[in-house]
């Protein structure tokens, strides 16, 4: 996931791990090691399969920087070609110096179905070895936890998925469609995204896809207990907005009543304490029906009472004081960066803001500029699209499969809700779900703070396993055919 704010500590679902989560990563980052838990070494053939996958692409360095995404799809294609795959399914495409996917298919026996994609990233946020205890690009396994950049986001789902394709052909199933797994270049804001690239300029290698799974949901722990296994199916989108005062400006020592850096402030103040209208989506009116009964008495009533009734603003603010939730019910913006004036000793001639918008599936970059400039109310400020949002329709909460993932889920942990979710943030699912693809964010992969992005990125072994077995029961379950 690219940038994202969240605040809940002391939880950590797939939906945060992309996310820029300052304060919790930080604190996570104190006590990056678990002190006397037990080594879980693997059990089966295929999670001995799947830990040397993750092995293997966290020892490739993948960053913007300095490391090679295209290094670790052809890496992974050469497995997958050592298996016995056959080559024209297993496609690696180069985008961009050092910047690579890899593709590979398995072909189903139905070929009225269409296929599924299994989708992960290989690239992952810069790991500078001094600000870690532990070398960023060694995989470690310490006390039956894996450590190091990426074994979190996003290479355990990599490799989980490659391992899934690996399993079924070894037990001889055939799925009944085909099944697509790719791992892509720059997901965490480089400038060579591979899903982007290959809608794009390699469209056949996703054509037809019915849905997708990827990154952003997934298991969620609070207070060191499992409380759901969410499903992503919705995005905010972001756009970057620029708020501008100008002036005649005019020397120091003589002060006019008027004053770009005032001007701009008055703003912004406007700006932070306007609040955008709630509206719910079918995705976060699931949510919020569903969460209700894991959270407090006060807190689920009010979540109660908004799904009745999203204009009760009573219980929007009881909702509100979780800043997480806040930003599920409305289009939220926020001032980011701020640059004004040119001297010490000279009345500003400019003051600049640059504001950064998390908006509802549903809202428009300019229905968001119209709220800004009303907020603002000053006609003498200027305020400017400085990115735009691409649209993200949330994808559809399909009841036969949201019945598979309930199913899977209580499998292997009974009485497990599963919750259907909306990021705050943004990951690759959003150029798919702009092409007209539904995709889901789904991993059953249990975290407790993986400090993804931070210092010490870690997942238990255990975490890692079960969701290799819930990934493997669920993609069986939706290449099964029809009456299975
Ligand atoms: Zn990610």
């Amino acid at each position: 996931m690219t940038s994202s704010v969240h605040s809940r500590t002391g939880a950590a679902p797939r939906a945060l791990r992309c996310a820029a989560l300052a304060g919790a990563a930080l604190a996570a980052a104190l006590v990056p090691l678990t002190a006397g838990a037990q080594d879980r070494p693997p059990r089966t053939r295929w999670e001995t399969q799947a830990r040397a996958l993750l092995e293997e692409l966290t020892e490739i360095n993948t960053t913007h920087s300095v490391g090679d995404s295209h290094a670790a799809a052809e890496a992974m294609a050469t497995r997958m070609r050592e298996a016995g795959w056959p080559a024209e399914d297993v496609i690696v495409v180069k985008n961009a110096d050092r910047k690579g996917n890899l593709i590979v298919r398995y072909r189903g026996r139905n070929r009225t179905r269409k296929p599924i994609l299994l989708l992960s990233h290989l690239d992952v946020v810069e790991a500078d070895p001094k600000d870690w205890t532990l070398p960023p690009f060694e995989f470690i396994e310490r006390d039956g936890v894996f450590y190091g950049r990426g074994v979190a986001d996003d290479k355990d789902e990599g490799a989980i998925h490659l391992t899934i394709l690996l399993r079924m052909r070894a037990e001889g199933y055939v799925p009944d469609r085909d099944i697509i797994v790719a791992l892509t270049a720059d997901e965490e804001g480089g400038p060579a995204n591979g899903v982007d690239f290959i809608l794009r300029n390699r469209p056949e290698l996703f054509a037809n896809v019915e849905f997708g799974f990827n990154e952003g949901g997934g298991g969620r722990i609070e207070e060191g207990k499992k409380v759901s296994n969410d499903v992503q199916a919705s995005e905010k989108k972001v756009a970057n907005f620029t708020i501008e005062a100008t002036n005649p400006g005019g020397h120091s020592s003589v002060p006019r009543p008027d004053n770009a850096i005032y001007q701009l402030s008055a703003a912004l103040s406007r700006i932070g304490t306007y609040h955008f209208p709630v509206r719910l989506n079918e995705v976060t009116r699931e949510y919020f029906r569903r969460q209700a009964s894991l959270v407090g008495p006060e807190t689920g009533a009010a979540m109660r009472r908004l799904v009745a009734d999203e204009r009760d603003s009573a219980a929007a603010a009881v909702i509100a004081k979780d800043p997480a939730n806040n930003s599920r019910m409305r289009t939220t913006c926020v001032a980011t960066m701020l640059t004004g004036g040119h001297a010490e000793n000279a009345l500003p001639q400019r003051a600049t803001a640059t504001v950064n918008c998390r908006i509802l599936p549903d809202e428009t970059t300019e229905s968001v500029r119209d709220r800004l400039i009303a907020a603002v109310n000053d006609t003498g400020v200027k305020v400017t699209v400085k990115r735009g949002a691409a649209d993200s329709p949330p994808s559809p909460l399909e009841a036969s499969l949201l019945r598979m993932m309930e199913q899977t889920t209580q499998e292997l942990w009974p009485g497990m809700p599963v919750v259907p979710t909306m990021s705050t943030g943004a990951t690759d699912s959003r150029f798919l779900r702009n092409a007209g693809v539904p995709v889901y964010g789904i991993s059953g992969l249990f975290y407790d703070n993986p400090n993804a992005h931070g210092m010490n990125e870690h997942v238990s072994a255990q975490a890692f396993y079960d969701g290799l077995e819930f990934m493997y029961r669920l993609v069986r379950k939706v290449t099964a055919g029809p009456g299975m």
